[in-house]
């Protein structure tokens, strides 16, 4: 039986049919609870790998959507940071906080500890320009400039930083 499903071709019809053919030979007055027996037993299969298939696809779609939604965000009045928030759609920061005060800006991510290695986890930082600060933005934790969408090490050093338990 094993040997007759895989030799089949991958059309569902096709499988349906071959089980037909494989049971209906054997002859005797139970041939056809035997054929309904296995139809059922093949239905069930096609069902079931149906539904994994739909769970694929709408299943991975939606985390997908649901990381792709979140950022950074950093709190200026209080410093606090979001690094999971759910990004709201059609909307301009600065972003309301759940009581509804506009205080949260996109933060941006400085890698770097103060002797220059990258760390597995950066430091998210709130730009002056949010803050309403004059001047260039210092990260807080090691000093160097941060800007808008500022560079980052490669993902192979976030990896690394990582590895090493940093
Ligand atoms: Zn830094």
């Amino acid at each position: 039986m094993g040997f007759e499903l895989q030799s089949d071709s991958s059309s569902p019809l096709a499988k349906l049919a071959g089980l037909k053919d494989v049971f209906g030979g054997g002859g005797g007055g139970s041939k056809g609870a035997g054929d309904k027996i296995k139809l059922a037993v093949a239905v069930a299969a096609l069902l079931a790998a149906g539904g994994l298939f739909v769970w694929q696809i709408f299943g991975s779609t939606i985390d997908l959507e649901d990381a792709t939604n979140r950022i950074v965000v950093i709190n200026a009045k209080t410093g606090e940071v979001d690094r999971r928030f759910r990004l709201p759609m059609n909307e301009a920061p600065p972003y309301a906080t759940s009581a509804g005060e506009r205080v949260l800006y996109p933060a941006e991510l400085c890698w770097y500890d103060p002797e220059g290695n990258v760390m597995a986890e950066p430091t998210a930082v709130l730009l002056n320009e949010y803050a309403g600060k004059p001047g260039e933005t210092l990260c807080p934790h090691c000093n160097r400039r941060v800007v808008k969408r500022n560079p980052g090490p490669s993902f192979a050093e976030i990896e690394a930083a990582r590895q090493r338990g940093k």
